[in-house]
């Protein structure tokens, strides 16, 4: 079974997606309010070696050996996967052992530091976060390590957008009342286009989020936004999904799959599969009393694992 490889599951935004976690939850340099993976237990931005990078690297290249249906290997974790030093090396040596393209999935938070941006060089898509530009907002909805900022994040997207030769697409999260007005999306506009972005994929709190928090914007006001900020703008909220990705045979057939592979706890299921916490949960209860699955608690958490 794969400890830090998981997949190939469908995203919304990449395709068929093989990810790599490549942090033990919960490090990372937020504490989003909308977050689905749960509260950050280490605020920090000290990068450090957590796990043997090149275990992870043999396990990336046999499980992407498994299976010819990849669209791209994403490297994210159970918080921020720039945290982890050796991500440089797994990258270059993933590329170096396989032709499918690589990307990352982070905050961005981290842009500012010249050793972050050299170990994402030779990815094919970044793929960071900007959900407000005004200080007090990025605050309330990121609520960051102290030494982060908005105008860190953005100094280090436009530094890094010089030397990098990929993608960027650049995710925002719109939380209603809070970053969605005229205001706050035309700074965000702003920076888009100073940095250079190649893609805005616009997303909404469409899951019950870690705390209780509003947030969603319906779709005629997620519309609204996309037109205001133009034609790279995207929406990769559930609205957008293609249904065949969410009928209940094809979503168990989904998890079926990765709980062959890997042990997942229900936020991490949720998270990979894009359907609510309370959907996955009854799902999961079927899947269980069908045999298919058999969960177990470690510490606090239920996980969920293939009944072999
Ligand atoms: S950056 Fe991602 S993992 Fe970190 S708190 Fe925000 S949503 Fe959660």
């Amino acid at each position: 079974m794969s400890r830090y490889v998981f997949g190939p599951v469908p995203s919304r935004r990449l395709g068929n997606s093989l990810g790599v976690d490549i942090i033990p939850g919960k490090y990372c340099c937020f504490d989003c309010i909308y977050c689905q993976i749960g509260k950050t237990t280490n605020h920090q931005i000290e990068r450090k070696s957590f796990f043997d990078p090149y275990a992870i690297v043999s396990e990336v290249i046999e499980e992407a050996n498994k299976s010819n249906q990849i669209d791209y290997i994403t490297f994210s974790g159970s918080g921020e996967p720039t945290l982890n030093s050796d991500l440089g090396l797994m990258i270059d040596e993933v590329k170096r052992a396989i032709s499918v393209p690589v990307s990352v999935i982070t905050s961005g938070a981290l842009l500012f530091q010249d050793d972050v941006r050299r170990d994402l060089l030779s990815t094919d898509i970044i793929l960071p976060s900007l959900d407000a530009v005004s200080e007090d907002i990025f605050r309330y909805i990121n609520r960051p390590h102290l030494v982060v900022d908005a105008q860190s994040i953005i100094s280090g997207l436009k530094l890094f957008r010089k030397d990098f030769r990929g993608k960027i697409w650049l995710e925002v999260m719109l939380v209603k009342d809070i970053n969605d007005d005229e205001e706050e999306l035309g700074k965000i506009k702003e920076v888009v286009e100073s940095v250079g972005v190649d893609k805005i994929q616009l997303n909404t709190v469409t899951r019950p989020p870690s705390e209780d928090i509003p947030g969603m914007l319906t779709r005629e006001e997620l519309e609204r936004a996309r037109s205001f900020l133009g034609d790279i703008c995207e929406i990769i909220s559930k609205f957008e999904e293609t249904p065949v990705l969410h009928g209940e045979k094809e979503w168990s057939k989904n998890v079926l799959n990765i709980l062959k592979r890997r042990s997942l706890s229900l936020d991490e299921i949720v998270k990979v599969t894009g359907v609510s916490f309370y959907k996955a949960k009854n799902r999961l209860k079927l899947m269980e009393n069908e045999e298919q699955i058999k969960s177990y608690h470690f510490h606090d958490t239920i996980f969920y694992m293939f009944n072999r």
